[in-house]
């Protein structure tokens, strides 16, 4: 029996409803094009209601003021019964995205941890007393924003919700989350899962529908006090717009074109493997995906060979397969727009080294896929090296020294991930400084661990997940100051 469900209603103060119009969008996996589910679209009167339950159980006061430590108790209780669920999760998220197993077992490992840590971090969590003159005394209170709409992309679905959910949660607020309408199952599945731990009704909303429909509504709403989004930069650009009618508080994860420069005194082998991992994993789908790979010129050749070689043994196919490395994209559209940018790198003089086109072979002609791609001859100021392409493509570049390369790395409008290679400790940490990049890794491909900031620099957006930093952009800072 399929752990998803034919049919997934909106999730309103604790209940499951049709949107007022009745209608549904079809769900589909990506890796067969077959259809999976169907999923409410929501209506402006939908978002309506949705704001109003919200904003009921927040003034009601019964969440906000659930103490520190009960609500650190619900934490842990979900992170306890995803973890019972997880094969179920897995599953679910592996037939909504096409992604690995792999991939999909890691992510929901770390959306567990989440909530977990977010469970021990509130406990400690609070405002302090400052210096004052004379008889005045001040302390300050950390209360709940409020009202927060939180809207997730489908390249992590479950993991970006655990991103948002689990520190408002922490922090006393109370949610709509609206998941990407492609990826809506594991969403409906976390509400589930936060009722059963004993989160009250009407804390999480679940609602889905297009996001350029009601996505604007919800960010101009006046009963939203926050947005906190991650997606593209120019969906960013326009929430940021519409959210400043209401001068609401705004936190925004947004693109990337991270790059991974590897020095001629790396351990070539871990470069290698690591700068592998670092563009192909999640079939490219990543935010801090490292797309533009800086190669030191002593070592260009030799590292270009063992890049090559260990990209073409990766295996793309059935995600179920615990074997394959690199799974499906996740609609035609965003194949389409993949294939255009190898097209237009071609254009712009660079050269496809490996891949460039769709697997060959009955298991890819049906679902979305795309061999990963190597493209050599591009310089830092062609498109394909700064516009986002979010799929498997990398970009090669030689370079010659420190701070040339510093420079080049940071001539983009992003900033959010970066990787050095280098057994120099000294000039990790110099390079580490000099980036314009929100995440710097060192001989390390993995960027996010529970309590790691998690955010960009630039047009790769504001304000930081993941870490103690996110429960202050689910907090207002109260100052009380008296006379004693
Ligand atoms: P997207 O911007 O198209 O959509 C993201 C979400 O916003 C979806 O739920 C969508 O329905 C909704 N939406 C669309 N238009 C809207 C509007 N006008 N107003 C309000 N909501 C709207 O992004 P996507 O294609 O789903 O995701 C890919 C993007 O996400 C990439 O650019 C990637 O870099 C970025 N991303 C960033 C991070 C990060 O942490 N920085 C993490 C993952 C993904």
């Amino acid at each position: 029996m399929s752990v998803i469900k034919d049919t997934y209603q909106l999730f309103i103060n604790g209940e499951y409803t049709n949107s007022r119009d009745e209608k549904f969008f079809e769900v589909y996996n990506p890796a067969t094009g077959e259809v999976i589910a169907r999923a409410a679209k929501a209506t402006k009167e939908d978002v309506d209601r949705t704001v109003e339950a919200a904003r009921m159980a927040f003034e009601s006061g019964k969440w906000p003021r659930t103490s520190h430590t009960k609500r650190a108790r619900i934490l842990n209780q979900i992170a306890a019964v995803m973890r019972e669920r997880f094969n179920e999760l897995v599953e679910a998220e592996v037939l909504d995205t096409g992604k690995t197993v792999a991939a999909a077992q890691g992510q929901i490992n770390q959306a567990i941890e989440d909530f977990e840590f977010y469970a021990g971090t509130i406990a400690t969590f609070g405002g302090r007393t400052n210096p004052m003159p004379g008889q005045f005394f001040n302390y300050t209170l950390k209360e709940p924003v409020g009202v927060c709409a939180q809207i997730i992309p489908w390249n992590y679905p479950l993991m970006m919700a655990a991103w948002k959910v689990a520190p408002a949660l922490a922090a006393g607020c109370t949610v709509i989350l609206k998941p990407a309408s492609h990826t809506p199952i594991t969403a409906y599945m976390l509400a589930d899962i936060c009722q059963e731990a004993g989160v009250p009704p009407g804390v999480v909303n679940v609602i889905t529908g297009s996001g350029s429909e009601i996505g604007p509504y919800l960010t101009e709403h006046a009963g939203v006090d926050k947005v906190a989004f991650t997606g593209e930069t120019e969906t960013g650009k326009d929430i940021m717009a519409k959210a400043s009618g209401t001068l609401k508080r705004v936190t925004l994860e947004l693109g990337g074109k991270s790059p991974n420069i590897v020095f001629d005194d790396c351990d070539l082998e871990g470069a290698v493997v690591g700068s592998v991992y670092g563009i192909f994993y999640n079939t490219g789908q990543s935010c801090e995906a490292r797309s533009r790979l800086f190669i030191h010129k002593n070592i260009y050749d030799e590292f270009v060979n063992k890049f090559l070689e260990k990209t073409k043994a990766l295996k793309v196919g059935d995600p179920f397969n615990k074997e394959t490395h690199v799974g499906a994209l996740i609609s035609k559209g965003h194949q389409e727009v993949v294939d255009g940018y190898v097209k237009l790198a071609v254009e712009e003089g660079g050269k496809v080294l490996y891949g460039g086109q769709i697997p060959e072979g009955e298991e890819f002609k049906e679902g979305y896929w795309y061999l990963p791609t190597v493209i050599g001859d591009v310089t830092n100021d062609m498109r394909i090296a700064q516009e986002e392409v979010f799929g498997p493509v990398v970009v090669l570049m030689k370079f010659s020294d420190e701070k040339e390369v510093v420079e080049r790395a940071n001539d983009s409008i992003f900033g959010l991930g970066s990787a050095i290679w280098t057994k120099d400790h000294g000039k990790a940490h110099r390079v580490a400084k000099a980036l314009k990049a929100g995440i710097v890794m060192i001989n390390n491909p993995i960027s996010a661990f529970p309590g790691t900031p998690f955010g960009g620099y630039k047009q790769s957006g504001f304000g930081r997940e993941l870490s103690i930093e996110t429960l202050d952009l689910y907090t207002e800072t109260k100052s009380v100051v008296s006379y004693i």
